[in-house]
């Protein structure tokens, strides 16, 4: 049974990914096989997703039958006793418009990219908060009193004020389609009047994205180690696809689990 902090950190990993929280709720319905969880759950990345669960000691597979382990009921007895994790209520909220880019001005941090204000209104004030799991890299932040989206290297910051500013836009068009799905993604999740209910946090140690790096330390990131990239990936300053070796097929796997960990950044 899962109790040392490796064991701990599979068990968090395996279950902050949707698609593996539904196959072990099926699961504890009952055993199922590999086929039927295909049907229920889709199946993209099918086997990996088992793979995950049970290298995290949760279920157990045998001739193509799965079924949790005794863990992994104990772990679901715990979870269905603590009750599901509530939607938040948008009921209240209203729709929101974007206005036009206000400034188009050049990034510090690279002068060939600008930085663009804009306004939304009506201004979100305390709904902002609950719109954090509707963006995989959005993460907001009391203290500030914003919503901090990360799209590849583009940082976007939606305050409660109703300012947006963005960093890294190539130029006004960018600027003006990144605003538009922003306003649909929130009209969206305002017109069904609730939120998805809050992703599971998942602390990710800078280490266990190295660990499924190329570890070469080639530079190729402008980074001069894999370390150094992951740490500054913890960091939302770059994004995978700066890592050209990863793209090469023998590192497909590490991708993969790679592309779950930073969602959960
Ligand atoms: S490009 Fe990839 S393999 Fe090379 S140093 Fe950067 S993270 Fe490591």
């Amino acid at each position: 049974m899962p109790g040392k902090p490796d064991d701990i950190k599979m068990v968090s990993n395996a279950m902050a990914n949707a698609p593996r929280r539904k196959m072990m709720s099926l699961l504890a319905n009952g055993d199922r096989t590999v086929e039927e969880i295909g049907e229920a759950v889709g199946k993209s990345m099918l086997d990996y997703h088992l793979k995950i669960l049970e290298q995290a000691g949760l279920l157990e597979i045998k001739d193509g039958n799965a079924s949790l382990s005794e863990f992994g009921k104990n772990f679901m007895e715990e979870k269905s006793e603590k009750g599901p994790q509530k939607a938040a209520d948008l009921s209240k909220a209203k729709p929101v418009e974007i206005a036009e880019v206000r400034q188009l001005i050049p990034c510090i941090a690279d002068s060939t990219k600008f930085r663009t204000i804009a306004n939304m209104a009506p201004p979100l004030a305390g709904s902002l908060k609950h719109l954090e799991p509707l963006f995989p890299r959005g993460r907001y932040s009391g203290k500030i009193g914003a919503l901090m989206i990360q799209r590849g290297e583009i940082l976007i910051t939606v305050y409660g004020s109703g300012k947006v500013t963005m960093t890294m836009i190539k130029d006004e068009d960018e600027a003006k389609k990144i605003l538009d799905d922003l306003r649909t993604t929130i009209n969206r999740a305002i017109e069904s009047g609730v939120t998805p209910v809050p992703r599971e946090r998942v602390k990710v140690d800078p280490l266990e994205i190295r660990k499924y790096l190329p570890r070469t330390d080639c530079g190729e990131c402008g980074e001069q180690s894999c370390y150094s990239f992951a740490i500054r990936l913890m960091a939302g300053e770059v994004s995978l696809d700066l890592c050209a070796p990863l793209k090469e097929p023998k590192y497909r796997q590490n991708l993969e689990h790679l592309k779950v960990l930073a969602e959960y950044i």
